[in-house]
């Protein structure tokens, strides 16, 4: 991940450090070339063209280009700007509230959402020592609420009970009933994906929200999809009211344009990066560390 967007932006940034003196015309060629890097990334147009303008404006501006390393100072504020768009601080999920607390995930069919259920699960109960119950409301997909029950079972975390025919918001109410009765500390809700964004899928979605009033709305966003999970962060963020973002498949050899665009676009932390398919690939999102990895 980033490997391609490092290389070509470490390009520019040792030819800026290598001369002594910078002019404007310097930056402004620098960042084009950032531009056209970040596009290449799969970064969406509207974020690269505001991230560069906004370098830009602070690097020609203040004492930069009159300072004793001109090059330097450009890039560290590149480095602030990058972890700006990653989100600046790391966002952890916010679940202090009057017991159980609900964690709804939502996203497309196969983009990691029951797999990131189960990770995020695994790490409230074992980490924070939460009693967590999942409950899957994924009625279209054949066996989504076994699968469920099976990661469950491998993390030993509780599931609901499945009722076969049972509908999202029946399963919703179910599942918080059963919740506040047994003394659960947190309740995860998977809902049913779809191959692609639709009108009915979004309508349940808010009828879920609405009866389980949720303290966070996850968005699994598949990092490998590029410009694709850019389109679908808008379309989700714009219906339902998300709190965060969890990038799966960071551990792939995606461009990385997504997890770039994906704070922009949604106004909302990247709270969790998904690396691998074991149950415990789950790190909390750092938007420094992210950023230090991209500028080497
Ligand atoms: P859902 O349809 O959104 O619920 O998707 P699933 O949770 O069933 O995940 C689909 C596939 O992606 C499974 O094979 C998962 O093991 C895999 N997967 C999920 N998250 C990650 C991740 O962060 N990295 C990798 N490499 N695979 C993942």
């Amino acid at each position: 991940m980033f490997d391609s967007l490092s290389d070509r932006l470490g390009g520019v940034f040792d030819r800026l450090r290598g001369r002594g003196a910078l002019t404007e015309a310097d930056v402004r060629t620098a960042m084009r070339e950032v531009r056209v890097a970040l596009l290449e990334a799969d970064v969406a147009l509207p974020v690269a063209r505001s991230f560069v303008d906004k370098v830009t404006e602070q690097a020609v501006g203040q004492n930069v280009l009159r300072s004793v390393t001109p090059g330097q100072q450009v890039v560290k504020i590149v480095n602030d700007a990058l972890v700006e768009m990653l989100g600046a601080d790391a966002s952890e999920l916010e679940l202090s509230v009057t017991p159980p607390a609900v964690v709804m995930m939502v996203g497309l069919q196969g983009s990691g959402k029951t797999t990131t259920t189960a990770k995020i699960a695994k790490r409230l109960s074992g980490r924070d020592r939460k009693k967590v119950l999942m409950a899957s409301l994924d009625v279209n997909r054949p066996n989504a609420q076994e699968q469920l029950a099976t990661l469950g079972t491998q993390i030993e975390v509780a599931t609901l009970p499945i009722v076969p025919g049972q509908q999202p918001v029946d399963i919703a109410r179910r599942a918080l009933q059963a919740a506040k009765l047994q003394g659960y500390d947190v309740l995860m809700l998977d809902t049913a994906g779809r191959l692609h964004v639709d009108q009915a899928l979004m309508d349940e979605m808010k009828a879920v929200a609405d009866i389980a009033v949720p303290q966070e709305i996850l968005l699994v966003v598949d990092s490998l999809t590029g410009q694709d999970a850019v389109n679908v962060a808008q379309n989700f963020s714009e219906q339902v009211p998300l709190t965060g973002v969890v990038l799966t498949r960071m551990d792939g050899d995606a461009r990385g344009g997504a997890a770039l665009s994906m704070r922009a676009v949604t106004g909302k932390p990247i709270k969790f990066a998904g690396t691998g398919e074991k149950l415990d690939a789950l790190e909390a999102f750092h938007p420094s560390r992210v950023a230090g990895r991209i500028l080497g």
